[in-house]
């Protein structure tokens, strides 16, 4: 294959985000650390009350179950065993499974990555798996106890796994492909656009390879959906297993978490053929940013409502639930509906839909719920982290720090994909920008 070949395969990035690797540097260690006091701030023995009023530093840092960094390496070898165990056994499921065959989005050499879609068979073995260890073990499920018991550890093993991994794929985006070639004839991999800087601190922490995968396992549609999004699941129901331990019974607060984020966690595995067409799997690397925020910040800092709802139990009367039942509702029926209608639109479903005629032969919706703002599905997947946080109602500010941390999210991805469809659509997203002019929140934002 000719060199000119290979360079148009994988150009070199000019532009690098977060500032590059000061950035990533910041990112790399403040995250990590972020998590870990979150999570230290949340604990049986010692909560946030209020507006921190009883917040201590050396509550936070030193009290706590905190070991040293070379104990989390070497010394917590049950720990990081289960935690291994729990990841691989997810990555043979996943191969073996049953399951359709989907293609994935035109890659840059003209071929499709074929996904195999097996959430169905997943989460109904999941579930049986719990329903019989909750019957053989009495109601007691050691493992539930083992995880709400040793969260902080599992959480820094799960960083410290996420910081391997990285290291993993980026290694192996240098090694060419062993069995297939690329759509080009030669056996170079693709790398993400943004991830070829040619700085490793930065590629290993954007992501190099956009697909990396070991034979017949997506690293990165894996990682999204799988060993994260059901930890997530499993600390919630210890949370809630912890107090009907201890006091026999379970608050109405816990259970709506438990019921809500437990929706929202197997729509996410059920619906997985919708992640194929999202950022993530299309354009971002799997890097550190990536697998540190599938495999440790979305269990770690999702759960804090299920913790701390554990830790401090409330009651909410009637009008409360329904409230916060209510604006997950509504929530998730703006998120499932504008995503529904664009993925539907775009497989030509809906014709009659108003939309703009693009140079690449694409079309831009502009009717419907896309009519009302250019990513009005963020608003309704924020109004979801909402009514999360409101089961924890005015207990602290603290457990609100997801839907802070996530309209966060949310704004630097409409920023980014804005530079991305500007590049791409030029005059015609400058035309959808004027029939389409609010960016997340109708007439507002
Ligand atoms: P979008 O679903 O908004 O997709 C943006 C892409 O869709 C654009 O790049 C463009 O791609 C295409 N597009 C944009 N506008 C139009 C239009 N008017 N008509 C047709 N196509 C259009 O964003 P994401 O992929 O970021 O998010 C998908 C979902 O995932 C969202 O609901 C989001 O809230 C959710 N999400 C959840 C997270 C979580 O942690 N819970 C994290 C991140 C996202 P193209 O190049 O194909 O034209």
């Amino acid at each position: 294959m000719s060199k000119h070949k290979t360079v148009v395969l994988n150009p070199r990035t000019e532009q690098v985000e977060f500032s590059g690797v000061p950035g990533a540097f910041a990112i790399s260690f403040g995250l990590p650390i972020l998590i870990i006091v979150l999570n230290q701030m949340i604990r049986p023995d010692y909560y946030i009350t209020g507006f921190f009023k009883n917040f201590s530093l050396e509550e936070v840092f030193h009290r706590g179950d905190l070991r040293s960094f070379k104990d989390y390496l070497f010394n917590i070898k049950d720990t990081w065993f289960y935690y291994i165990v729990w990841f691989f056994a997810l990555a043979i499921l996943d191969i073996v499974l049953p399951g359709k065959t989907m293609n994935g989005v035109k890659l840059r050499d003209g071929t499709f990555l074929k996904y195999k879609i097996n959430g169905i068979a997943l989460s109904s073995l999941l579930i049986i798996v719990l329903a019989y260890r909750f019957k053989l073990t009495d109601g007691q499920m050691p493992e539930l106890q083992y995880l709400y018991k040793h969260h902080l550890d599992v959480c820094i093993v799960s960083i410290l796994f996420a910081f391997f991994l990285a290291v993993i794929v980026y290694v192996m985006s240098f090694i060419p492909l062993t069995f297939t070639k690329n759509g080009l004839g030669n056996r170079e991999r693709i790398l993400a656009l943004g991830g070829n800087s040619k700085s490793v601190i930065y590629d290993w922490f954007i992501g190099r390879e956009l697909n990396p995968r070991i034979g017949l396992l997506d690293i990165k549609l894996f990682c999204e959906l799988r060993p994260g999004m059901l930890l997530w699941l499993l600390i919630n129901l210890a949370a809630l297993h912890k107090v009907w331990l201890e006091t026999g019974k379970i608050n109405n607060a816990l259970i709506l978490i438990n019921l809500l984020q437990g929706f929202y966690i197997f729509d996410g595995v059920l619906n997985e053929e919708g992640c194929l067409t999202m950022m993530d799997i299309t354009t971002d690397g799997f890097g550190f940013m990536l697998a540190f925020g599938d495999l440790s910040l979305v269990p770690f800092t999702y759960c804090l409502q299920a913790r701390y709802l554990s830790c401090n139990v409330i009651e909410l009367a009637n009008w409360q639930l329904g409230l916060i039942t209510a604006t997950m509702c509504i929530g998730y029926y703006i998120f499932h509906s504008a995503n529904q209608q664009k993925s539907d639109f775009r497989q030509g479903k809906l014709p009659h839909l108003k939309s703009i005629q693009t140079k690449r032969s694409t079309k831009l919706l502009c009717d419907g719920w896309w009519a009302k703002s250019q990513h009005i599905n963020y608003l309704g997947d924020w109004l979801i982290s909402l009514s999360w946080c409101l089961t924890t109602w005015n207990c602290t500010p603290l457990t609100y720090y997801y839907s802070l941390y996530f309209a966060t999210l949310l704004l630097h991805r409409q920023t980014r994909d804005e530079h991305k469809c500007r590049e791409k659509y030029g005059e015609s997203w400058k035309e959808y920008e004027k029939q389409v002019p609010y960016k997340i929140i109708p007439y507002i934002y």
